[in-house]
């Protein structure tokens, strides 16, 4: 009898560039790979598992939701995503939900709302104010709306229409705003940029801004949002509401599940102008409604403020007992700044060593884990990196010991 090859990875595009590790299982905040080698995530599926991996809540909402209705069309109402939009916009300033499936979903519907807002009620003024070195996703618009270096030119031309601000400087802002302009659109936290918070400051500035000048004032949550920063959304800790919002990664805890949330005043879409196959199925829905219910029970987002604050004290130690350079960031979204460029070595040799990091930029290195992570195991990544920032400082090889076995 003939036997199938094993499928190789030269299948798949080589759109990112992978280290030769397979895994095959995930379990709250740990990931174990086909050797059996279990890894301390701090990944988190890129800040997405905020209930950790494989979440017993997400996994029963989905496994009854698949028994019962997947999709019934977009054209027809389904109960999880009405239940969904009820908890987001009873626990937000918002008043009406679109789901999508991913950020950059949700992002081209944000833009694609305030440009029926400048339609309608500013004589079609359709420039959207966005930030140098943020990130909207990866369709051409969003790519467009992203101020990542490079960018610009990779998939020229460029859809028109987003001029690029400073971040927390809000004569940059001011200096665009002209006739045209209908939005400012921003991260509360820049997360691919290396986690840069707005400051209060400028975020209030942006707020009396738009309310001057009557534009729009758009967040994009997808990473602060769900929890991520220490509370359900990060405009609440700089106490301004936005009149768009957008959520995705932690909003399906894993599943491909986003939202756009918009204000009654300028939630502008009539029916036929925005959509899609799979927006809002209850299958995904089941699983937003899961996760919600997670951060929203008692004791959860404290928790996670505390863990937060745990990680941070312990990153500012390791970057004072090295002389690295600052810690920053809000809840679990956290950064260290390395001061050179040694972030891709120390996340290829945390991971030999069964730590897995993520370094947005190559000075610095990103923290996301699951938001309801453990003091100890808080402790243990920490002393994992404590020795991997040293052996790379001395330089000397790493330790041949491996990750973990179960
Ligand atoms: C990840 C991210 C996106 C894109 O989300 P996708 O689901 O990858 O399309 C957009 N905005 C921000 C701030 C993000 O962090």
């Amino acid at each position: 009898m003939q036997t199938s090859p094993a499928p190789s990875t030269a299948s798949l595009m080589p759109v990112a560039q992978r280290p030769d590790v397979v895994f095959v299982r995930g379990e709250g905040a740990y990931l174990f790979d086909s050797r059996g080698r279990r890894y301390l995530d701090w990944v988190q599926g890129w800040a997405v598992n905020c209930l950790g991996h494989a979440p017993a809540a997400v996994a029963r909402a989905l496994a009854t939701q698949a028994e019962t209705l997947i999709n019934p069309s977009p054209a027809f109402y389904n109960g999880p995503s009405i239940e969904l939009a009820d908890l987001l916009t009873r626990h937000s300033c918002f008043d009406h939900v679109f789901f999508g499936s991913s950020g950059a979903e949700a992002n081209e519907g944000a833009i694609k709302l305030a440009r029926k807002w400048g339609r309608l009620h500013k004589e079609g003024a359709f420039e959207i104010i966005t930030f140098a070195n943020g990130f909207h996703g990866r369709t051409l618009a969003t790519m467009s709306a992203s101020g990542k270096p490079g960018w610009d030119s990779l998939f020229a031309p460029q859809v028109p229409g987003f001029p690029k601000a400073v971040l927390n400087d809000l004569d940059s802002v001011r200096r665009l705003i002209n006739g045209n302009t209908v939005a400012i659109m921003l991260e509360p936290v820049q997360g691919e940029a290396g986690v840069i918070p707005a400051s209060p400051e400028f975020m209030a500035g942006l707020r009396s801004l738009c309310d001057r000048h009557g534009l729009l004032l758009i967040l994009d949550e997808v990473q602060t949002g769900c929890g991520r920063t220490g509370t359900l959304f990060a405009y609440e800790q700089y106490g301004i509401e936005p009149d768009i919002m957008t959520l995705g990664k932690g909003l399906g805890g894993g599943i491909p599940l986003s939202a756009l949330l918009a204000k009654e005043s300028c939630s502008c879409f009539a029916p036929g102008d925005q959509g899609g196959t799979y927006c809002g199925n209850p299958l995904v829905c089941a699983a937003g409604v899961a996760v919600i219910n997670s951060l929203l029970a008692d004791g959860f987002l404290e928790a996670s403020r505390d863990a937060g604050q745990q990680l941070a004290d312990g990153l500012k130690a390791v970057s004072e007992e090295f002389a690295l350079g600052e810690v920053r960031g809000k809840g679990l979204l956290l950064a260290l700044e390395l001061g050179r460029e040694l972030g891709p070595e120390i996340v290829s040799r945390a991971r030999d060593a069964g730590l897995l990091l993520n370094a947005p930029r190559p000075h610095c290195l990103r923290f996301m884990p699951a938001l309801n992570t453990t003091p100890a195991e808080i402790q243990e990544g920490i002393q994992v990196l404590r020795r991997i920032v040293r052996e790379v400082l001395d330089g000397t090889a790493v330790s041949s010991s491996g990750p973990v076995a179960p």
